[in-house]
């Protein structure tokens, strides 16, 4: 079974020299102020910031839990190449852990996923496989598969989708930070769903410390969005870890308004989100309108830098 995140910790930074194993979790809940004026003071939003992660992004967790625990298993030895389909994070994640336990890090990954990623990724010393932009994720994920089943020995393929470990580092370390963050305060957890092992993880954990808290998982609005990072379950691959009884609710939201929605909070609070951050807000803030009080917690998985080429802040000349 999994260690808990400070056990991993205190294996890691032993002396108190980090590493940037060591440095994965424990990021800051930042409250909002400007923008939830016109709410009830008996209410706080507040913003798990996720890019505070030493990778940039949530991702970091998973993967080196998955990382790990495929360490401790044998499943992942110095002569295998480390392969997995990732939209990005994911793989900027592997990338960065990789590169530092020296692995061999290849990802497939649509050819449209956005020009900082693709140049962090190569960076970190990632191998790309670029796969065609209109099969989505899912269509980085079948040549994954297609590449492993080739010749299975050479690689170790965490599989993200289907990985225990990816929401069990939500359940170890994100669910466990909140609940001692908002001091079991908090009454309302949102995330939004690409794997959906933020939400899975996070959520199990929540609803242990107590039953009564309510869980939001956040979709696109259309199979086709700019939410990247984010899944259309109803048009897309189901992942296996993905158990359609832990959301109390499921909310849609457009790119539209998360784009405004990243415009505002930049400009309004300081934080520059990203854009499926962004959309779990819009939600966020819709629920903390229909509620007179509580603590409401909304992941932002990264921040807005890794946008920064999108047409989104193009306007500004
Ligand atoms: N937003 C972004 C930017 C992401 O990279 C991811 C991870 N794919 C998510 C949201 C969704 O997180 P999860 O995979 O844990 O559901």
């Amino acid at each position: 079974m999994s260690l808990c995140v400070p056990a991993i910790r205190a294996m890691e930074g032993q002396r108190g020299e980090a590493t940037v194993e060591s440095l994965i979790g424990n990021t800051p809940l930042i409250r909002l102020r400007r923008v939830t004026q016109h709410l009830s003071p008996a209410l706080q939003v507040l913003v798990k910031a996720e890019w505070f992660n030493p990778g940039g992004s949530v991702k970091d967790r998973p993967a080196w839990n998955m990382i790990r625990v495929a360490e401790e298993q044998g499943l992942l030895t110095p002569d295998k190449i480390l392969i997995d389909a990732t939209s990005g994070n994911t793989g900027i994640a592997y990338a960065m852990i990789g590169a530092a336990r020296g692995y061999r890090v290849q990802l497939c990954l649509p050819a449209n996923a956005n020009a900082e990623r693709k140049r962090i990724l190569r960076a970190f010393g990632a191998e790309l496989i670029l796969t065609d932009p209109r099969e989505q994720t899912d269509g980085a994920i079948r040549k994954v598969q297609e590449i492993v089943s080739a010749d299975p020995d050479r690689y170790f393929y965490p599989d993200q989708y289907n990985n225990p470990a990816n929401w069990q580092a939500h359940y170890h370390g994100t669910g466990v930070e909140i609940w001692e963050q908002t001091e079991g305060q908090v009454t309302h957890f949102i995330a939004g769903m690409g794997t959906t092992g933020t939400l899975m993880g996070t959520g199990r954990r929540l609803k242990e410390y107590n039953p009564s808290v309510r869980l939001i998982a956040v979709q696109p609005d259309s199979p086709f969005h700019g939410l990247e990072g984010l899944k259309h379950l109803q048009t897309a691959l189901v992942p296996g870890i993905y158990d359609p009884t832990v959301p109390d609710e499921v909310m849609e939201v457009s790119t539209e308004s998360a784009h405004a929605m990243a415009r505002t909070l930049v400009r309004e609070e300081g934080l520059f989100v990203g854009i499926s951050a962004a959309g779990a807000i819009c939600c966020a803030l819709k629920i903390a309108e229909s509620i007179t009080s509580g603590v409401v917690v909304v992941l932002a998985p990264d921040g807005g830098s890794r946008y920064i080429s999108d047409s989104l802040w193009e306007e500004e000349g």
